[in-house]
């Protein structure tokens, strides 16, 4: 076997190997502070059952064995973006196989030079890698900061020639991954819609959760002042996949220029099936009870943050993504594993995937998790803090 490079081992090494896929072992029995799970549709026999079911009834193959636009087409899929459109009140859903490959296609294609893209300075990988791949000026705004966003229109209108024709888009997220906050988004959709610029909402972390449900747009009623709306399925939803809401025109746009969906095989029918199945549930009383109890649960962490006097090291956020910056790699690495030790599954999120100095843990709260369990997770965070 070839020798691995020179120079790639000292790249690996400059990171300090900071990345590593966890120690299964370690991990056995844990209680789950930490995956995107938030309403518990991972682990639910229900969904499983349901989606073989239309697989028999459909008799589905295993695989897509192809792109959408070759073999990969096939009527579950249909199924499942007539579901998505009537549920969160789009036109269309046009249907990728990862929230990643979504915004990748997205950002690559629609945005053409002599565009503007504007986006949070907090938005995510798929974001800003779709952005890079393709021909528009971009620049980014400080987080949540409408004021700031209206001076980087200024300042990218004086700096770039733009034809009759040019957009500009504006990009932003429902709830952030990493600090679990949220822009005002009534306030960026009134101002886009003032301005005739496109406004793209990436709803991964609200979709399941808030609005029903349906997102922050939908609980907003801001459907129509959105130009596209990205939503996922691997985290409340506790599948795989993603989806772009938006216009007619666009879901056809999407399916001739999208590299990310043209090049790829389809989602598998089972995926798909089980997608359809975790809506059903969504949309049920099941769903909404399992949402009222994940609310009360971030009511009730964020009273205890408050008894424990740990305001200053939590981010503010009314989301079940919850954030302790303790700062450095090392600490936070440390504090995981105390947490790890008396039974919690609470994992560090390190520099540079946030920036330095602001290493944080990231608390995910789900349907699951229990009262007492949040109160031991915090004492314990707050000996560490106080130790
Ligand atoms: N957008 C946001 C805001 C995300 O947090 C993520 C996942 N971390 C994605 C997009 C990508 O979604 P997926 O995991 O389905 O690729």
């Amino acid at each position: 076997m070839p020798n691995f490079p020179k120079k790639l081992r000292q790249r690996l090494e400059k990171r300090k190997n900071e990345n590593a896929l966890r120690k299964l072992s370690n991990y056995k029995d844990l209680v789950d502070f930490s995956s995107n799970d938030y309403l518990g549709l991972a682990r639910e026999k229900k969904i499983q059952r349901q989606a073989e079911g239309m697989m028999l009834e459909s008799a589905c193959s295993n695989g897509a064995t192809g792109s959408r636009l070759l073999t990969g087409h096939y009527p579950l899929l249909e199924e499942l973006e007539a579901v998505l459109a009537h549920f969160h009140k789009a036109q269309t859903a046009l249907v990728f196989n990862s929230g990643y490959d979504a915004n990748l296609g997205f950002f690559s294609s629609v945005p053409q030079r002599n565009d503007i893209v504007l986006y949070d300075e907090l938005s995510h990988a798929s974001i800003r890698d779709g952005i890079a791949l393709g021909n528009a000026k971009s620049y980014k705004f400080k987080h949540n900061d409408l004021k700031d966003l209206n001076e980087k229109i200024a300042m990218s209108l004086r700096a770039q020639s733009r034809s009759e024709d040019s957009e500009i888009y504006v990009v932003t997220e429902s709830v952030f991954s990493m600090d679990g906050d949220s822009p005002d988004l009534g306030a960026m959709a009134d101002y886009c819609a003032k301005h005739k610029l496109c406004l793209i909402v990436d709803e991964a972390h609200a979709v399941g959760v808030l609005g029903q449900g349906r997102g922050l747009v939908a609980e907003l009623d801001l459907e129509e002042k959105v130009f596209a709306r990205l939503v996922t399925f691997g985290k409340a939803l506790g599948c795989h996949g993603a989806a772009i809401l938006g216009a007619n025109g666009l879901k056809t746009y999407l399916i001739n220029f999208a590299r990310s969906l043209i090049y790829t095989t389809a989602l598998p029918p089972h995926t798909t099936a089980s997608i359809i199945a975790a809506y059903k549930l969504l949309d049920a009383p099941e769903g909404k009870e399992k949402r009222e109890r994940l609310y009360n649960l971030i009511q009730r962490f964020r009273s205890i943050v408050s008894e424990y006097g740990l305001q200053d090291l939590f981010l503010s956020s009314d989301s079940a993504i919850q954030v302790a910056v303790l700062g450095g790699n090392k600490r936070v690495r440390h504090c995981a594993e105390i947490l790890m030790q008396n039974g919690f599954d609470v994992r560090p999120i390190l520099a540079p995937t946030v920036a330095k100095g602001y290493e944080r843990l990231r608390i995910c709260l789900h349907d699951y998790n229990t009262r007492q369990e949040i109160r031991t997770v915090l004492e314990l965070i707050s000996k560490f803090g106080n130790g």
